[in-house]
């Protein structure tokens, strides 16, 4: 047996188990050994019930009442009686029916949760429940760390840990894949240990020391593929396009607003880097509303002047439009020349736009997608601008760059602000430009989290704001992930505030499985003011801009993630009045943290970095931002580790190579692919 052995052929496991095990992606011994816990109990320490204190906390019980009750919106509620020797308790679960046949055997549990106060009583809120006999065994004793895993749909988490015994000698003889050297000067367990301490630690120190061993293998990878990242894009050739500071000075001058500092500072670098002979790669944070387009625009500027061709690519095409009207409000009066490309340009129009592309009449395009197809030719493309670059892949941005001679100066946008160790880490090679100040016009959002039970106050709010002639949006969430609900739940909405709350108010409806016609339509309404309430999924997320709609509700506003959120309530406070966001929760449940910290703070930095902390970065950049970069065991916010990491990167490229090290290697290679911006 080794890493490559199919995990059919292991003992014990059978047809069944592998299909469950292919379905989550483990296919092989290799696959399984890289399947780390998400996370340890410590059943050595149960506590008894009658000497709990509020917090998180184990007890050894038995279930001895369980019901479940359907709520308002789906909700299912089960209320389950624990006792031991001690006493009893409370504990409720949401959405988790199962819990009932789960508990209702007279076997023994550990429960592990966190007991709240709520609703007049002690509770342990969403507790996890294992079988005691399951996880002692006679020969280990109760005095055990016990590793949980992510769950895989039909297989118990008792089987896993088994499972991962079977394959134990595999793991005690993995190869190192640092450099010796390395591993010795930091002081690192070798890999096989680690990795065997993660599935099977005899207490929290052997975790800890294998994660520090884990995480740092992983920081190392990562920074050793940007430093060679960093490495690469300065051999390339850019266009060098030259800084004339008096005339940029009187075309700032000339702006309809004064820019703020930071936008002067963030031009100004970007400006600078053109005149470089290495192609600029910069990437340019700025929370919402901040004025990102602007930048991009003073930028774009500049290239045409000296004959360089500007593309500007955005994620949807309400953007690309509305980009298209912002630089071209901006720029015209300039006598630089602004093109919209999307899918909607069809037949002779296309022709035409493709001709003046090609012929370099348009100094500036902008679109969708619809710019990387194999029409579009440039005259001479030397600034291209991606904006919400995370939601485009590595693909599309190259295919974009591809269309120049040289490489492009390319200008990454990002309204998700990004911790700045994060930033380093992952973006190592980049050049960050922040925007960390609003406009001065503008009035902080008034945010407030509001209980389901309280709708007819909120649309008393609602309606005086549409009475002053302010105008709505109705947010509503994804539910259970998928996109039928999600379109179900909008409709829904829409048709309940249509016919009695808001019936004598014009309503709009805008989800993603209109066509982008219908969409286009939609939006041009409500940004004329001829919809007072547009009730929406979250495709109204990124950059739509309307500085007359100065509320939005959130509908169960606990089914988002932080940034989301944030990213949301940007739509409001873009105008000169007083804006509001209202967070209604699923339930009337005590609002979690992330709500009390988006209530609280309008500062999007700092959210991230709450968001960090809370979900850690797999979660959050990890796939919506990179595909397959998932960082298993490094947080990104550990700094004194990413230092350590980042010095000894830094000696490898100056001392070694990587063709020493074939594991190594393949690793930094697809994170050098997929952390470039190039
Ligand atoms: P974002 O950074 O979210 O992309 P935008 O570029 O869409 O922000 O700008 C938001 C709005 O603020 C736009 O209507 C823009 O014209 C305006 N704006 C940008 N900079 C300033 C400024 N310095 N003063 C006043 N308004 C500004
Ligand atoms: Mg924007």
């Amino acid at each position: 047996m080794d890493v490559a052995t199919p995990l059919e052929k292991i003992k014990g496991v059978g047809e069944k188990t592998t299909e469950q095990f292919a379905l989550a992606g483990l296919n092989t011994v290799g696959d399984l050994i890289n399947f780390l816990p998400r996370t340890y109990e410590d059943y050595s320490n149960a506590q008894d019930i009658a000497h709990l204190k509020p917090g998180k906390v184990t007890v050894r019980a038995r279930c001895s009442s369980i019901n479940t009750k359907f709520v308002r919106r789906g909700m299912k509620v089960t209320n389950a009686v624990l006792s031991d020797n001690t006493g009893s308790m409370q504990a409720v679960w949401f959405n988790q029916p199962y819990r009932e046949t789960q508990l209702k055997t007279s076997q023994e549990f550990f429960f592990t949760g966190s007991l709240e106060f709520s609703r007049g009583r002690y509770q342990l809120m969403n507790p996890g429940a294992e079988v005691v006999k399951d996880t002692v065994k006679e020969t280990e004793g109760v005095d055990r760390v016990v590793p949980v895993y992510r769950a895989i749909r039909g297989l118990k988490t008792q089987l896993v840990r088994k499972i991962m015994n079977g394959i134990r000698p595999v793991i005690e003889t993995l190869p190192e894949t640092l450099p010796s050297k390395i591993v010795a000067s930091e002081e690192l367990l070798p890999r096989s240990r680690a990795v065997a301490k993660m599935h099977f630690p005899a207490n929290f120190e052997d975790v800890e020391q294998a994660k520090e061993r884990l995480a740092f293998e992983e920081l190392f990878q990562l920074l050793l593929a940007s430093q060679l990242n960093k490495q690469e894009n300065a051999k390339l050739k850019g266009w060098n396009i030259p800084f004339d500071q008096p005339a940029i000075k009187e075309f700032v001058s000339k702006l309809p607003f004064a820019l703020t500092n930071a936008q002067r500072i963030a031009s100004w670098e970007i400006i600078q880097d053109f005149q470089k002979d290495t192609p600029m790669n910069r990437l340019l944070q700025g929370d919402v509303g901040a004025g990102k387009t602007v930048v991009a625009g003073i930028a774009a500027r500049q290239a045409a002047v000296h004959g360089f061709q500007t593309a500007l690519m955005a994620p949807t095409e309400i953007l690309a439009n509305q980009h298209a009207k912002t630089l071209s409000d901006l720029l015209e009066p300039f006598g630089i020349t602004v093109g919209l490309l999307t899918s909607g340009v069809k037949g002779e129009s296309r022709k035409m736009l493709y001709q003046s592309i090609s012929n370099g009449t348009v100094d500036v395009l902008v679109g969708t997608h619809a710019l990387i197809q194999t029409g579009v030719e440039f005259a001479s493309l030397g600034f291209v601008v991606i904006d919400e670059q995370h939601r485009f892949g590595v693909a599309q941005r190259q295919e974009l760059l591809k269309k120049s001679k040289n490489m492009p100066h390319m200008l990454a946008m990002t309204a998700t602000p990004i911790p700045r160790s994060l930033a380093l880490t992952v973006y190592g090679e980049l050049d960050i430009s922040v925007l960390d100040e609003l406009p001065a016009n503008r009035k902080p959002i008034k945010t407030k989290i509001w209980s389901p039970n309280s709708r007819p106050q909120l649309y008393e709010l609602i309606d005086k704001e549409i009475a002053g002639g302010r105008q709505v949006y109705v947010v509503c969430s994804l539910v259970d992930d998928s996109v039928d609900n999600e379109l179900k739940s909008v409709q829904a909405e829409y048709r309940r505030l249509q016919n009695s709350v808001f019936k004598h108010r014009k309503i709009g409806l805008l989800h993603g499985q209109m066509k982008s016609s219908e969409k286009d339509e939609v939006m041009g309404r409500f940004s004329r003011g001829e919809i007072d309430v547009l009730v929406s999924t979250t495709v109204i997320e990124v950059g739509v801009d309307v500085p007359n709609a100065t509320a939005m509700i959130i509908e169960d506003a606990d089914r988002f993630g932080l940034a989301q959120l944030h990213q949301l309530r940007g739509r409001v406070g873009r105008g000169e009045h007083q804006s509001y966001c209202y967070l209604v929760t699923s339930t009337s449940a005590k609002p979690s943290r992330r709500l009390k910290e988006i209530e609280t703070s309008n500062d999007g930095f700092y959210l991230a970095e709450v968001d960090l902390e809370l979900r850690g970065p797999g979660e959050i950049y990890g796939r919506s931002q990179h595909g397959a970069l998932n960082l298993q065991v490094a947080s990104l916010a550990d700094t004194r580790l990413i230092a350590r990491a980042k010095r000894s990167a830094k000696q490898f490229v100056e001392e070694d190579s990587l063709d020493k090290y074939k594991e190594l290697s393949k690793s930094v290679v697809e994170y050098q692919r997929l952390t470039t911006l190039n």
